[in-house]
């Protein structure tokens, strides 16, 4: 099963440049079977999202966040499976990863190399459940710097499209022969290593 972890749509995200519907249409005509919707500091609500997941069944539609804090709101951790807009709220890496924990929500640190102020979440006693290795956002030399710190930190790495548009989509992802039924199904997948990382035609695999 092709796994889209990472993607904005202009609903929410102000930075991305296609709305709902037609990148969920690009998603499937690209092979897609899930896919977490993980806006800049806000949710989808759980009606909402049902209503998009309904007009699209040939993909699983789930729900997460990608919260920005620390200098600069520079360190940017996704929550997926949770529709709860505290995330935004709690403003601290700890706090939303501890609290994340609790209600069996997978935290993965987006893009740790892209700035600076991410390294701070990997010197905490609780670490996110994974760190994003290659996506549309990090250089091969921050996702080979991201390989290295997972293997290190004995964290899982995951590839994602930080899909902000068409064009985003195809070029990293996750794929996955665990059943991936329930939003939550993914931690599981994550932390026991049961993916692989893929890169599109045009990528180069670090
Ligand atoms: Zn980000
Ligand atoms: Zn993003």
């Amino acid at each position: 099963m092709k796994v889209e972890l990472h993607l904005h749509t202009s609903r929410y995200s102000a930075c991305a440049v296609a709305g709902p519907e037609e990148i969920i249409r690009h998603l499937i005509t690209n092979g897609y079977e899930a896919v977490y919707i993980t806006e800049h500091d806000a949710c989808w609500g759980e009606w909402e999202l049902a209503d998009l997941a309904a007009g699209f069944p040939e993909i699983r539609i789930f729900p997460g966040i990608e919260v920005a804090m620390g200098e600069n709101l520079s360190c940017h951790l996704l929550v997926l499976g949770t529709c709860d807009k505290i995330y935004h709220r709690l403003g601290d890496a700890r706090e939303v990863i501890r609290l994340a924990r609790s209600q069996g929500h997978a935290t993965i640190l987006a893009h740790p190399y892209r700035w600076t102020a991410a390294a701070e979440v990997l010197s905490l006693p609780e670490l996110p459940d994974a760190v994003e290795l290659q996506t549309s956002n990090h250089s091969p030399a921050a996702a080979k710097a991201a390989f290295q710190t997972a293997k290190r930190l004995g964290i899982a790495g995951v590839n994602t499209g930080d899909v902000h548009g068409k064009t985003f989509v195809n070029r990293f992802w996750i794929e996955t022969d665990r059943p991936l039924t329930e939003a939550d199904d993914i931690r599981d997948i994550i932390r026991s290593g049961g993916y692989s990382n893929c890169v599109g035609p045009q990528e180069e695999m670090i």
